[in-house]
């Protein structure tokens, strides 16, 4: 049995991989300051004698003992991480660092969440981890793309200057149950707007495109990462490369959901990416063939009937 501290433990994917470890085996520490996230998300969690709930800052130290850290400790909507941008950056900076301290202290594997947004709105197209990326430092999405690319430095830099065993996955656009419905991402307001009858709201002309991945998808993907041998650092992608362009999901959302919503559009903000989606080669050659199996119809699926149960419960 390993000790696995999860930071960000109460939001949508951290919540997911709670219950997963749990199932594996594992004890399971889950820790969150609930800026997003969510004690809803592991409720079903709270009587099991191997599950701990912390309430917790990352940008604060911490100390426990354990074998593994999970660090998934952010806002990751933009509406969200742009709500207070210099606490985003706090959260991936000084979390990176408190949590790469305790990584160091207490020899621990330590796996960073970063994103695809790493690449900003990119000008190859699909996306290796090799690209640098194109991205605005002055934004209004830098205080997360920068947040992130930093925390990516710190976990180079403590790897190469203390030996602390990192691993770093960047992941594309990924959804599923247990996201917020006021998230303000894509999938989840699309759904919610579908399944009330509201209009769909599309930023820009929806010709632009990103690449979804089921949650459990990820799941698995960050798990055989965080298996790897030592050498196996990343970064490496993670992310289902169908891609998608905004109205094309609408559609599909708006279908199996059986709604007839109409599709109103709004301006599209400032610096959105254009295209996203990644190249997997990298992943699948070190995690074992790892390669995405949900295809956004059965994703979708299970992620309306998750809504929908949410939204009749609210009534
Ligand atoms: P989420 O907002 O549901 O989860 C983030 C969790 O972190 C929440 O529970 C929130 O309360 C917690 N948190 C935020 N600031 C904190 C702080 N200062 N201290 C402690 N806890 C804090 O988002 P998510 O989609 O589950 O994302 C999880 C991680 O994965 C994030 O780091 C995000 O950047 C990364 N990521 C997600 C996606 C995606 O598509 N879902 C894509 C790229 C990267
Ligand atoms: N988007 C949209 N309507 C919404 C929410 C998002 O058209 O209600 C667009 C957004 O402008 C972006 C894409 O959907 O082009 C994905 O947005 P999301 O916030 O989910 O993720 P990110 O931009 O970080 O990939």
């Amino acid at each position: 049995m390993k000790r696995i501290l999860i930071t960000g433990g109460a939001g949508f994917i951290g919540s997911h991989l709670c219950q997963r470890l749990l199932n594996e085996g594992n004890e399971v520490l889950c820790l969150d300051n609930y800026f997003t996230g969510s004690k809803k998300n592991i409720k079903q969690l709270i009587d099991n004698p191997y599950f701990e709930l912390i309430r917790h800052d990352v940008t604060a130290p911490f100390f426990a003992e354990v074998d593994e850290i999970y660090n998934l400790a952010c806002p990751a909507s933009p509406i969200h991480y742009q709500y207070n941008p210099i606490k985003t950056v706090k959260t991936s900076v000084m979390g990176a660092i408190n949590m790469l301290g305790l990584a160091k202290r207490i020899k621990a594997r330590i796996l960073q969440a970063s994103t695809s947004e790493v690449y900003g709105d990119p000008n190859i197209h699909p996306q290796p981890e090799s690209y640098w990326g194109n991205v605005n430092p002055v934004g209004i999405r830098s205080c997360y793309d920068e947040g992130k690319r930093c925390a990516e430095t710190l976990f180079t830099d403590y790897h190469h200057q203390n030996g602390v065993r990192i691993k770093i996955i960047r992941i594309f656009n990924t959804y599923g149950p247990n996201m917020h419905p006021n998230d303000g991402r894509v999938v989840s307001n699309f759904i919610v707007q579908a399944l009330r009858g509201e209009d769909i709201t599309i930023y820009g002309d929806g010709s632009q495109t990103r690449s979804f991945q089921y949650v459990d998808d990820l799941l698995e993907g960050m798990i055989r990462m965080m298996a790897s041998g030592d050498d196996v650092t990343g970064p490496v992608n993670l992310g289902n490369p169908v891609e998608f362009s905004i109205l094309e999901l609408a559609e599909k959302i708006i279908e199996l959901c059986g709604s007839n919503s109409g599709i109103s559009f709004l301006p599209l903000p400032q610096d959105d990416p254009i295209q996203r989606k990644p190249d997997i080669s990298f992943a699948g050659e070190i995690l074992n063939g790892w390669k995405p199996q949900v295809e956004l119809e059965a994703g979708l699926e299970k992620t309306i009937l998750y809504f929908d149960k949410l939204l009749k419960e609210e009534i």
